[in-house]
């Protein structure tokens, strides 16, 4: 069973610092990030009005997020409207006990999975194997991690720290645990691991009756879900069982079809840099032969829209191009942010959506160097620094940081004090440690102080004005 990040012992800083020293994982995120980086830049670099369409997704995000109850509301009725049942979970507990109960109804065991983040944030797979249900992803990434026993580390490329003959070797001695072995004599070749999943994976759909899926976008017009893919696999996930049931969460709502038309060409540039993904697949309610359930996950989302600064996190659409940008994300991995939604993004999201009473959540918004590649990468135009830095200010700090804040605000804060306080730091120079003491040394355990200099930019304006 792949395991589901609900929170991870530790902190990022110690995360990521054990991280860095596995430099097969930082060759394999290097190499993997690089790669995607370089063709998004060529893909949008295709489209003359990109900046135009940024804009647009903004607005068009903004403004749903605005009215996200009259849309929601909409949605319902237009799912229902199609023969749909539609269920609302405030949380991951009530989310799972739906999908629970909804997959027992059917009297199945089984269930197959389209990639989806959502039922990955609420931990379903966890949850279903408490009620006896195995939940088998398709994603041919997810499948790795699910056979490997591992955690996820990227939204697109959940086993971007796997390469091929790790991912051979997971095969040949997992895939039989979980139905058809791997063929014998199996190669790193990717055309042969992509062969050994999908005739393991197509055993799998053929047998299934019951699949559960996300959504990248519902349109509220219509009650349509959207998903985007690149297999195939989620397709046949969505055509072929009796029932379908899809997590969505509640941000991921879009007005009209017109809207639609913006985010399906800055979704796939972003992510895969492709001009448009291989599977597009829009369904609308109950159709013959088939039940529909949507499950619409609030899971801290309106608390998120509550946050001035921090509501545009909603506007995300999961494309992960703020990760393969990212430096601190390239060298410390998916891993160290503990959570389902990793890189920059997650340094937001996850203490959004999560709070931050735990160490870990707390130190997620100093991931990072506040660079602003993301924000530059981001399609909908996300400024995570600025929600960074805010967040960095509501993080409970601990008791000594605190009073050397307090401290250095009060200097700061008056001239005089700030004049008076470089001529006895200039005074006392050799004196001052390269380390700080005490509680104050997690700031100079990865760092030098830097030297303090001769003279003050002060005294030297005064002494170059009057020469
Ligand atoms: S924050 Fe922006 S760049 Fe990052 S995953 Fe979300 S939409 Fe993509």
């Amino acid at each position: 069973m792949s395991a589901t990040f609900l929170g991870m012992p530790g902190n990022f800083p110690k995360n990521a610092a054990q991280a860095v020293q596995d430099s097969q994982l930082r060759y394999n995120l290097r190499k993997a990030t690089h790669t995607i980086r370089d063709k998004r830049l060529k893909a949008v670099a295709e489209l003359p009005d990109w900046e135009e369409l940024r804009a647009a997704g903004k607005a068009i995000k903004d403004h749903t997020l605005r009215h996200l109850d009259r849309y929601l509301v909409q949605l319902e009725e237009a799912v229902t409207r199609a023969g749909g049942h539609v269920h609302w979970a405030r949380d991951a507990a009530e989310a799972n006990r739906i999908v629970s109960d909804l997959v027992k109804a059917t009297g199945e065991t089984e269930v197959v999975k389209v990639k989806s983040m959502a039922t990955q944030e609420i931990g379903l797979n966890e949850a279903l194997a408490a009620q006896g249900i195995t939940a088998y992803e398709t994603d041919l990434a997810e499948l790795i991690v699910q056979l490997g026993d591992d955690f996820p580390s990227h939204f697109l490329v959940p086993a971007i720290h796997r390469n091929r003959s790790e991912i051979r070797e997971i095969f040949n001695t997992k895939m039989a645990e979980w139905g058809r072995p791997a063929p014998a004599n199996l190669t790193d070749e990717p055309a042969a691991l992509a062969e050994a999943a999908r005739l393991h994976l197509r055993e799998r759909f053929l047998k299934s009756k019951v699949a559960i899926s996300g959504g990248n976008f519902m349109v509220a017009e219509t009650g349509t879900l959207v998903v985007l893919e690149s297999e195939g696999n989620g397709r046949m996930c969505l055509t072929l069982p009796r029932t379908l049931i899809s997590v969505v969460g509640i941000e991921k709502l879009l007005p009209t079809w017109r809207d639609l038309e913006v985010f399906l060409q800055l979704l796939p540039r972003s992510s895969t840099a492709e001009r448009m993904n291989p599977y597009t697949s829009t369904w609308t309610g109950s159709v013959e032969g088939q039940d529909f359930h949507l499950v619409l996950l609030d899971n801290g989302r309106t608390q998120v829209l509550a946050d001035e600064v921090g509501r545009q996190a909603l506007r995300c659409i999961r494309c992960s191009a703020c990760l393969n940008v990212c430096p601190v994300y390239e060298r410390a991995g998916g891993h160290a942010y503990g959570s389902v939604y990793p890189g920059p993004i997650g340094a937001i999201l996850t203490p959004l959506l999560r709070g931050m009473s735990s160490e870990l959540d707390a130190s997620l918004p100093y991931a990072s160097s506040l660079c602003g590649a993301c924000f530059e990468a981001c399609p909908v135009a996300i400024d995570i620094p600025e929600v960074l830095v805010d967040l960095r200010a509501k993080a409970p700090h601990k008791p000594a940081e605190r009073a050397g804040m307090r401290v250095a605000g009060w200097v700061l804060n008056d001239s005089v004090r700030l004049e008076k306080a470089q001529r006895l730091a200039i005074r006392f120079r050799k004196l001052v440690p390269k380390r700080l003491p005490g509680p104050l040394s997690a700031w100079t355990d990865t760092r030098d102080l830097p030297d303090i200099p001769e003279e003050s930019f002060r005294d030297w304006w005064e002494r170059n004005e009057r020469a």
